[in-house]
């Protein structure tokens, strides 16, 4: 009976509760010290608001685009960060992004609206439908536009840009001391009409155009290398509205061209044109804001510490 009993009860032997205890513990440790290191990992890495991030990304635009204007064909778009570390001494006020969201309710895709030739007769329509949905851009401005909006433009949040003072593919083009006494102009023109210096440059063209071959061999590529060195951030873009392929180009059209690029970059740069002739870019933009606002971008106006989208040089 007695054996009967001892055999029908669970009796543990001391050494394996022991045992057990230790490889408990062990496991405990194991796992507060894996925790710990991924609550320091996170501390360490760059959150979605980083937007000065130097990912490096290469995207090429599947989209044929006309060389005729700035409409140049995107071979590849590169993107690398400038080299200079001396921008701050010849901006007199520095650019503060900001956009319709903060970058941290979205995905941390960032949308770039930028207008080439201005300003215009359009530009206060452009202004008024910006402030409407309280989103920045960049306007990048030519010499004989109707610089005295400038003002407005910065002191509503947007940036100023530099493009050219004659946009004379022939003059600018001609070569780099004629380029840089074409931005010197445009520079010292913004500055007195708004105060401020901008640092924020796009080439008539873009740096992949062809044009500039027959005026001066090699020119875009010095003039690449060299504007980062000067101080100078440069820019092309990797959406084409394509309202540079005429005048008035629908609305419809302007549309199709933008939603061909889709929703998934990282950063888009669209090229627009703010010129007297050009009211449907105006018509459309209210659409092309929505589009973006509605496929989570946060808009942005350009700055020095946006990812530089850039054309590689074709001459
Ligand atoms: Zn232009």
């Amino acid at each position: 009976m007695r054996n009967r009993a001892r055999r029908g009860g669970f009796v543990v032997p001391a050494p394996v509760i022991a045992g057990v205890i230790s490889v408990v513990v062990i496991i405990a440790i194991i796992c507060t010290t894996t925790l710990i290191d991924k609550w320091q990992s996170k501390k360490v890495n760059p959150t979605p608001t980083d937007l000065s991030s130097t990912v490096v990304q290469s995207e090429v635009s599947g989209v044929p685009v006309s060389e005729k204007t700035e409409s140049t064909a995107e071979s590849s778009v590169v993107t690398s960060k400038p080299e200079s570390s001396t921008v701050s001494s010849t901006v007199s006020k520095p650019f503060t992004p900001q956009g319709s969201a903060t970058p941290t309710d979205t995905s941390g895709k960032v949308c770039y609206l930028t207008f080439d030739d201005g300003p215009s007769n359009n530009t206060l329509k452009i202004l008024d439908i910006l402030k409407k949905y309280n989103v920045k851009a960049t306007f990048f401005v030519i010499g004989t536009g109707k610089l005295e909006y400038t003002k407005r433009m910065v002191a509503e949040g947007h940036t100023v840009a530099l493009h050219s003072n004659t946009h004379t593919y022939s003059k600018i083009y001609s070569s780099t001391s004629a380029y840089y006494n074409d931005l010197q102009a445009i520079s010292d023109k913004v500055e007195k009409a708004c105060g401020v210096r901008s640092n924020i440059v796009r080439f008539p063209g873009g740096t992949s155009n062809t044009t500039s071959r027959s005026h001066c061999s090699g020119i875009m590529t010095r003039l690449s290398k060299e504007l980062p060195q000067k101080g100078y951030y440069y820019f092309d873009w990797n959406v084409d509205s394509g309202d540079a392929s005429g005048n008035n180009i629908p609305v419809s059209r302007i549309m199709s061209n933008i939603r061909s690029y889709g929703t998934s970059r990282q950063n888009a740069v669209v090229l627009m044109h703010d010129t007297s002739a050009k009211n449907t870019t105006v018509e459309a933009l209210p659409q092309i804001i929505e589009y973006y606002l509605n496929a989570g971008y946060y808009l942005a106006p350009l700055s020095s510490n946006s990812e530089p989208i850039r054309h590689k040089p074709n001459n």
